[in-house]
């Protein structure tokens, strides 16, 4: 009753999938290798910001915000908080009031 030919076939997938397997887990594993680092890094720096009292989001914001600040001496100055912004705003980017800009 068993075909050969079939059996052939079945023990040829069933080893083909076993060495995709294989190839799959070492990828996964060489994935998680490299990962493993930046993983531990991030929760040390979660950590840490944690032991500050602040979150990323908060951090984000305030990297952001840094590299929105405008040199001085360039831009246009707020009238209400004397925040410098982007030159053609207009809006204080700091607490929102007009800048009267013409464009
Ligand atoms: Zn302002």
């Amino acid at each position: 009753m068993q075909n050969p030919a079939l059996l052939g076939i079945g023990l040829g997938a069933l080893v083909a999938g076993l060495v995709l397997m294989g190839i799959w887990i070492s990828l996964v594993l060489r994935v998680l290798q490299a990962l493993l680092p930046v993983a531990l890094i991030g929760v040390g720096i979660t950590l840490v910001l944690r032991g500050m009292g602040k979150t990323w989001s908060e951090v984000g914001r305030q990297v952001i915000q840094g590299l929105q600040v405008v040199p001085a001496g360039s831009g246009t100055p707020c009238p209400n908080c004397q925040r410098r912004n982007p030159p053609g705003a207009r809006f204080c980017g700091q607490c929102g009031s007009a800048l009267g800009v013409h464009s």
